[in-house]
């Protein structure tokens, strides 16, 4: 372990080493958005904002029945669609989007999906976090790190980011992941945190008693009610020298 401020090699280091542990914590770790194709995994990705991924599968179960490629959502009446998608939230703006994305994947791409970031981010809806998902998970191309809510939190809690003085600002994060994590390992560190946000590192009350990643953690049992100095990790969350 390093002493009390990191370098940027110090940190290079420990997220190699974060990600060895997370890969035998999580050797499956995928998406768990239920997709075909890839039209359905970028659709299922921009109905999961603000919404669960059980809830966006349960939606996309019926949906992907009724709509079997991106012309059929634009067959449709706008309001039909609004309740297809209800129970995902923010229904009419998520209708705006898929339809305005649907359009010009029937236009520019015969219906396809591109597999370039350039492309992805010019459709209605899809940002740099939606891209990655579609590039990484459907194209098996690490182009950059997704990082939504629970890679957000981690990130800070792991000291893995340090250019954000606004914890939410994806865009940051994700330029300081990028910097430190191999690249090759983009997509498998993102939805390990994804795994590791939901069943261990949780926002309120993250169980560090049971994370493997504890000894590398400068956040490790500070939000607990019990603080154990000894497994305490000596980084500190500064800005790298
Ligand atoms: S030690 Fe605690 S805060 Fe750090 S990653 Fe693990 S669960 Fe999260």
């Amino acid at each position: 372990m390093s002493g009390i401020r990191e370098t940027i090699a110090d940190k290079k280091k420990r997220a190699r080493r974060i990600v060895t542990i997370l890969h035998r914590m999580y050797p499956d770790a995928d998406c768990a958005l239920s997709h075909k194709k890839a039209w359905q995994l970028l659709i299922s990705t921009i109905l999961s904002a603000q919404s669960t991924d059980e809830t966006v599968n349960r939606v996309t179960a019926a949906l992907y029945k009724k709509y079997k490629k991106p012309a059929d959502f634009l067959a449709v009446p706008e309001e039909e669609l609004q309740e297809d998608i209800h129970a995902t939230g923010f229904f009419r703006q998520k209708t705006k989007s898929i339809r305005g994305t649907c359009q010009i994947l029937v236009d520019e791409f015969g219906g396809g999906v591109p597999d370039n970031m350039e492309d992805l981010v010019r459709l209605p809806g899809v940002a740099r976090k939606t891209a990655n998902v579609v590039l990484g998970t459907w194209f098996g191309k690490n182009e950059g790190v997704v990082v939504d809510t629970h890679v957000g939190r981690i990130a800070e809690r792991l000291a893995l980011t340090w250019n954000n003085k606004n914890s939410k600002d994806a865009v940051r994060i994700e330029k300081d992941l990028m910097e430190i994590v191999p690249s090759k390992e983009w997509t498998f560190f993102s939805h390990a945190l994804i795994w590791h946000g939901r069943r261990v590192c949780d926002a309120r009350k993250p169980n560090c008693e049971s994370c493997k990643l504890s000894e590398l953690c400068p956040a490790a049992f500070e939000a607990n009610a019990a603080p154990r100095k000894s497994k305490k990790s000596s980084v500190k969350r500064t800005k790298p020298q």
